[in-house]
């Protein structure tokens, strides 16, 4: 059985990579380093197992492994 299913948007096979990811909890935005997610190999479209997404939302919302804090700029288009 493979970890992930193909991708949903291209049909590409997915791969399990380390990668940085950008998460939300409650309003704010979480920059999370080593992450296990399943990447598409065509478009790039990124794929988070359930027990990794727990996994995240724990570590986020105990805030105890901060490393580093960044100030992320945020601009409108409009
Ligand atoms: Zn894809």
């Amino acid at each position: 059985m493979k970890p992930y299913d193909d991708c949903i948007h291209c049909g590409g096979s997915v791969k399990e990579k380390k990668e940085r990811l950008d998460y939300r909890y409650h309003g704010q935005l979480f920059i999370v380093e080593n992450v296990l997610v399943g990447v598409c190999l065509q478009c790039g479209e990124k794929y988070l197992k359930a027990t990794v997404a727990k996994k995240l939302e724990k570590l986020v919302s105990t805030k105890k492994t901060v490393w580093k804090s960044v100030v992320v700029p945020v601009v409108s288009a409009i």
